[in-house]
């Protein structure tokens, strides 16, 4: 980039605008967290960030399929082993049924130990008639609807780290340790969903999985290996609180170059998405993959200077745009999109977010998301790609492997009064287990035929 003021440093984000930053109360005890954070250990290594880039490589080509999923916003609380398994679980589920229809590989990514902060439309909400701070997740503040656990509280940012390296090394554990291993294909599947059609079809598919293991076996070829044994996964969330991310910023002691180590991948929010931007500046430095959320108001231009920002070389791998249009206007404002970028000769993954431009609030007074938008959005934007000579790389959800009634619909048909029934998030409603799977399920009937 050349001249000085352009140079990129870890910190060079502090010369520009840096939108959706909590008000700390207290910056002598912020800027004490973040020089502790900055000794603290890397939560991922360079390394797995480079395999992470070289597999979303392929899903530029259409060689892989991405599946990032995870909680709208990971709650301090639900920071358990059974919590962590089950997410883990579906995820992997649903990587199986891709994999089975797609023949290809499918890129495990989790919104998961890391997204603990949130970019909110206002700086405070009314809860029951009294004017509070908006919550922005739990590495800045309480979801608690007090005015004192409103309050920031840069220690939270410590705790977040704490718990990102504990469910970082559960999750190595679960997929090192044999429970990820493919002849446990059928043990995936959760009691709860075992009953539904959903959970019907993916017994169905696990028996042919191990009848395929069953017959290398009998040949004489190695079922044991790695491949069978492992599952690769990934941690991904929205860098947003830049003094957390700068923190975690290493200089890879091996090749050389920037890392945020906070996670795999890091994304930008459509809310902080800004070319002159602080979020930009600091993502535009660092080796990560990065994803950007683009939603239905996007203009082309800005886009473009965009991905010219992020990935000047155009590299493979580097960028996914995640479109989250909404199912009303994806069929209009995805194919300009796709041509311009398709003219340009831009290598993005191409990434399907159908949950943040169909919320609703339902009458009972619960945002909701009804599973038909979701998949409407998602089969266009297959077919929207399809028609265009581009690749759909990828799907991103909102999802848990609890079995909550956030969002309304699916086969077990949800409606707007049993919401109520088991209403856990902080933030976005999730897809549960068996939503998710039946998710999986729909995609696979696309990319088979
Ligand atoms: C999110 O992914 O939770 C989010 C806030 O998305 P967006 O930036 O697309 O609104
Ligand atoms: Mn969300």
């Amino acid at each position: 980039m050349g001249t000085e003021q352009n140079k990129w440093t870890k910190t060079s984000w502090k010369n520009f605008t840096a939108l959706q930053q909590p008000k700390w109360p207290d910056m002598t005890a912020h800027d004490a967290v973040l020089e502790r954070l900055s000794t603290l250990p890397p939560l991922v290594f360079a390394g797995e960030i480079r395999d992470l880039k070289a597999l979303l490589a392929k899903a530029v080509t259409g060689d892989a399929f991405l599946v990032q999923g995870g909680d709208c916003s990971e709650d301090f609380s639900q920071v358990t082993a059974p919590n962590i398994r089950e997410k883990l679980r579906v995820l992997l589920q649903m990587a199986v049924v891709l994999t089975y229809a797609g023949g290809k590989p499918v890129i495990k990514l989790g919104r998961i130990a890391g997204q603990f902060a949130k970019p909110r439309s206002a700086d405070t909400e009314m809860v029951d008639g009294v004017e509070l701070m908006s919550y922005r997740g739990d590495m800045v503040n309480s979801s608690e609807p007090l005015a004192a656990a409103r309050i920031p509280d840069p220690n939270r940012m410590l705790e977040g780290y704490y718990m990102a390296a504990s469910t970082l090394n559960l999750l190595r554990a679960f997929t090192r340790g044999g429970f990820a291993a493919l002849h446990r294909v059928s043990a995936w599947n959760q009691e709860f969903v075992k009953q539904s059609p959903m959970g019907r079809s993916y017994e169905r598919l696990g028996k042919q999985i191990q009848q395929a293991l069953q017959f290398m076996e009998t040949i004489g070829i190695d079922s044991n290996s790695p491949q069978m044994k492992q599952a690769q996964f990934f941690t991904s969330h929205e860098a947003l609180l830049l003094g957390y991310e700068t923190a975690l910023t290493r200089e890879d002691s091996t090749r050389g170059g920037w890392y945020d180590c906070s996670a795999h991948m890091l994304w930008i929010g459509e809310r902080t998405r800004q070319v002159d931007g602080a979020h930009v500046e600091f993502l535009r430095g660092v080796n990560n993959p990065i994803g950007v959320k683009i939603g239905p108001d996007y203009d082309l231009d800005n886009v473009k200077q965009l991905i010219e920002t992020l990935n000047p070389e155009n590299e493979a791998g580097r960028l996914t745009l995640i479109t989250r249009l909404g199912m009303k206007n994806i069929e209009k404002v995805l194919p300009p999109l796709l041509r311009e970028a398709k003219r340009e000769g831009y290598n993005i993954v191409w990434s399907c977010d159908p949950m943040h431009a169909n919320t609703y609030t339902a009458k009972s007074g619960h945002k909701t998301r009804n599973f038909n938008d979701i998949l409407s959005e998602i089969t266009c934007f297959f077919e929207t790609h399809w028609a265009e000579g581009t690749i759909p790389g990828g799907i991103h959800l909102e999802m848990t492997g609890n079995n909550v009634t956030e969002c309304t619909g699916g086969a077990r048909n949800i409606v707007d009064e049993e919401l109520m029934n088991n209403y856990l998030t902080t933030c976005d409603p999730r897809l549960n287990a068996e939503q998710s799977l039946e998710v999986a399920f729909q995609i696979a009937d696309m990319i088979r035929s």
